[in-house]
């Protein structure tokens, strides 16, 4: 690891709203209470923000029911104008953004803006099919009627945000429905609230209606959505976050029947097999690992290698990983930033002594962590039963594994209860497609370390989710079907 501590003081924070956005009027929480968001580099306080409880989530659903139908009325030409204006502005104000990110989050500049760009490519992909919300019509068989289908927005929605991408699990979540006409309630993760605060700042400066979008921030989260699921005014939940706080929401939903997105958990398998491009796949392993430092939910999990180049695939990647500068993500030279708070610092340093007392070996980086910063680190030989082969890591450390042949990487790859998404590292195109279809993930990047982009349906199968965010599907999971059976 080299250090980099210049020793430099955090740069400013960008002007950022502090109030909740409810109906279109930014305002203190009702207790007045409020909370702090902090800079997990520096630990130091960035910002004190409104502190919603139940009655501010509450009002803020109502708020978004009471604008549904005009939303609902709007042209989609003009809703996708209004999409088109947003996505303009993030653009224009990327740096902004990719500070506000850096300073609440811990990620890069470089990955900040990269972050960016992706979520403003949602606004663009949704502009664009807001416009094609279609219906269908057919004859009955009998020719007795006939039928005419039709689609419209699923009504009021809740959007559920983690952490780890403050800015594009906003923007996957309302653009595509602000594209379906459905008025939405946002509640960002408390870590990291002040980017969705912005972003519904330059929304509603572009016209967006009062009470399209609302945010509820705060510390309680438990309690702000359970008050909205419980309204029974919210028709759709889309929740990105946990498997675990996913499970307790769909209980909480099929109370209300509502329609639910989930985009959970992961526990991605990287498999390289003995004919790879071993140098493209180390690349690609550098990015499916540390994208975010590792903290993504499509962070490549477990590298499962041939035998024949396990050692040439490890050693590359240690040498690549040990290079990699550590320090606060806005110093131009900062590869990896810190991790989002200390237990995640912790739960680095667990896992990676887990594994190396059950027998793995540290091929670079250590344990060791100063604060929230760690090294990164990759461990060989890794025996099964190691307990970072079950949990989502969710930090810089790549564990490698071998395989003898094919049967025994699916095997491996798809001993997992997630299955959200794998990586395939070969140059033989049967098997690749081969593996495409063995394996049970929802997403799988062929010779390439990044699945997301906004024209692909993203999204995971198992214990990673339910519904896609993203591509042509992204949009149907803000629309109801409706029928009309029309006498012939
Ligand atoms: P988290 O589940 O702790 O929190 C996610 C959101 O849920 C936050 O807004 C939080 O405030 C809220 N929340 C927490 N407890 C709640 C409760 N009891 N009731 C209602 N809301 C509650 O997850 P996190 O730590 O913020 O994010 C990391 C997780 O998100 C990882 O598991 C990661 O894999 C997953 N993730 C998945 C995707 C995907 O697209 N599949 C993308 C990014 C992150």
């Amino acid at each position: 690891m080299t250090e980099n501590r210049s020793g430099q003081p955090a740069p400013a924070l960008p002007e950022v709203p502090t109030d909740l956005l409810i109906g279109g009027k930014w305002r203190p929480a009702t207790s007045g209470r409020t909370f702090t968001v902090d800079n997990p580099a520096t630990g130091d306080v960035l910002v004190e923000i409104a502190d919603a409880d139940a009655a501010d989530a509450a009002e803020a659903i109502e708020a978004a029911a009471a604008a549904g139908a005009a939303l609902a009325a709007m042209p989609t030409g003009d809703r996708a104008e209004l999409l088109r204006a947003v996505e303009g502005e993030l653009r224009a104000r990327a740096d902004e953004f990719a500070l506000l990110i850096t300073l609440e989050m811990g990620k890069n500049l470089d990955e900040a803006l990269a972050e960016v760009s992706y979520a403003a490519d949602f606004f663009g992909w949704f502009a664009a099919e807001a416009t094609r919300i279609g219906g269908d019509y057919r004859a009955s068989p009998t020719g007795a009627t006939r039928v005419l289908v039709q689609r419209r927005g699923v009504g009021p929605c809740l959007l559920v945000t983690p952490w780890n991408f403050p800015l594009a699990m906003a923007t996957r979540k309302i653009g595509p429905a602000l594209a379906a006409g459905c008025p939405s309630v946002l509640k960002p993760a408390e870590q990291t609230p002040l980017t969705s605060l912005l972003l519904a700042r330059v929304m509603t400066e572009a016209g967006v209606p009062a009470g399209a979008l609302n945010v509820i921030t705060t510390t309680r989260p438990a309690d702000a959505v359970t008050a909205v699921i419980d309204s029974g005014l919210a028709r759709k939940l889309s929740f990105t976050g946990s498997t675990a706080v996913g499970k307790v929401l769909l209980r909480q939903c099929a109370a209300q029947v509502m329609r639910t997105s989930m985009e959970l958990g992961g526990n991605a398998p990287f498999v390289v097999f003995a004919d790879a491009d071993i140098d493209a796949a180390v690349d690609g392993a550098m990015a499916a690992k540390l994208r975010n430092m590792g903290q993504a939910c499509t962070a490549a999990n477990r590298f499962l290698v041939a035998e024949p180049v396990a050692e040439r695939f490890t050693a590359e990647l240690a040498r690549r990983m040990g290079e990699l500068v550590v320090g606060p993500g806005w110093e131009p030279a900062t590869d990896i930033g810190p991790l989002i708070d200390d237990e995640a610092a912790a739960k680095f340093r667990w896992l990676t002594e887990d594994a190396v007392r059950r027998g793995a070996k540290v091929e670079t980086g250590s344990a060791r962590a100063q604060g929230r910063f760690v090294r990164p680190t990759v461990l060989s030989g890794v025996r099964p039963g190691s307990a970072l082969l079950a949990e989502e890591i969710f930090g810089p450390l790549a564990p490698v594994m071998t395989f003898s042949d094919e049967d025994e990487a699916v095997a491996l790859a798809n001993d997992t209860p997630y299955g959200l998404v794998s990586y395939v590292y070969t140059r033989d195109l049967d098997r690749g497609l081969r593996m495409f279809d063995r394996l049970d993930s929802g997403m799988t990047g062929l010779n390439v370390g990044v699945v997301s982009n906004a024209a692909a349906p993203f999204g995971g199968i198992k214990h990673s989710g339910l519904g896609r965010e993203g591509g042509v599907e992204g949009i149907d999971e803000y629309l109801d079907t409706k029928y009309a059976a029309i006498r012939a």
